[in-house]
């Protein structure tokens, strides 16, 4: 497996890669990789001939620096796991590789300027004003900046994403249909721990007793689907509102009964639309998302 830290080295090495018409996947990430990131790999060596994988953890995405401070770093276990699965190259730039002093700085004053990096600034209409976009702002913009970027270094036929992050999806197919992207969105399923809970590099952050909680937020969307039949979201949001609120360890973000599509909140299901739980919550001082399809 080649491990590259700039821009150079890597697109020095894949160009032999593209021009023999072989096709890339891609998988970028931020890192504490666990079987979540593993089987996105996985997916990936299955679809494409050649596989990169990428670990930043991207400045521009974070809206609390505390956030962005404790994410785990664990670079060298993370790459024997992508050796394992058999990633065939990894990108790991520092964050001067990637950002300009001018790009870094307008984040720090958060000044919204749309002149200064593609995919920043891209209007995702409604799809951002809900769930995570309402509650980190300036979060999918950062999403996307750093996407694109790498879209545009890595130049892959096929990208994969996890569907833990469903509104990330949503974003991404958004933005590559915007910006023109010639790339293929590969969504795949959420890996769980045996008990139910999202495998997520934050989990690693939770304490003993927070660990033994966490899987009441899987509970909660399983229950809210199997009731779907006869409830209306409203009832279901009530319900999986009061099971999370039971564990006062867990503060609830928003719980929302979303369409697929357009992430709308629903008031009602039909045969039309396809619906999907969403939840956000902070276990002690860990953010911790996951949904449903209903
Ligand atoms: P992250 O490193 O958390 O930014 O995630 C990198 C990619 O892995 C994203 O596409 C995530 O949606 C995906 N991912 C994270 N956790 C899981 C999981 N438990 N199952 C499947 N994919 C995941």
């Amino acid at each position: 497996m080649f491990i590259f830290k700039t821009i150079a080295e890597l697109k020095n090495h894949l160009n032999s890669i593209h021009t023999n018409n072989k096709t890339v996947g891609f998988v970028p990430t931020m890192g504490a990789l666990h079987q979540g990131h593993a089987f996105l790999v996985k997916q990936a060596k299955q679809n494409s001939d050649t596989v990169v994988s990428s670990i930043f953890v991207n400045p521009t995405q974070f809206n609390d620096p505390k956030d962005l401070e404790k994410y785990p770093r664990t670079l060298q276990k993370d790459c024997t796991l992508l050796e394992s699965v058999g990633c065939d190259i990894v990108f790991v730039p520092e964050v001067n590789e990637i950002y300009s002093e001018k790009e870094l700085e307008l984040k720090n004053q958060n000044i919204e300027d749309d002149s200064w990096s593609e995919g920043k600034n891209i209007d995702f209409g409604i799809l951002d004003k809900v769930m995570e976009g309402a509650h980190r702002p300036g979060h999918f913009n950062g999403v996307a900046q750093i996407v694109s970027k790498l879209f545009k270094i890595v130049e892959p036929n096929k990208a994969f994403f996890g569907q833990k992050d469903f509104q990330q999806l949503a974003i991404i197919k958004s933005m590559v249909q915007q910006m023109d992207f010639k790339i293929e969105i590969i969504s795949c399923s959420t890996i769980r721990e045996k008990d139910g809970l999202a495998m997520s590099s934050r989990n690693i952050r939770l304490t003993k007793e927070e660990r033994r909680i966490a899987p009441l937020i899987y509970k909660t969307l399983s229950s809210v689907k199997e009731m779907a039949k006869n409830n209306s979201p409203s009832e279901l949001i009530k319900f999986a509102k009061t099971q999370l609120e039971k564990e006062n360890q867990m503060q609830l973000e928003y719980f929302d009964i979303v369409d697929t599509l357009t992430l709308q909140p629903l008031t009602s299901f039909n045969n039309k639309q396809n619906a999907v739980a969403c939840v956000a919550l902070k276990l002690g001082n860990v953010r911790l998302i996951d949904n449903i399809l209903l």
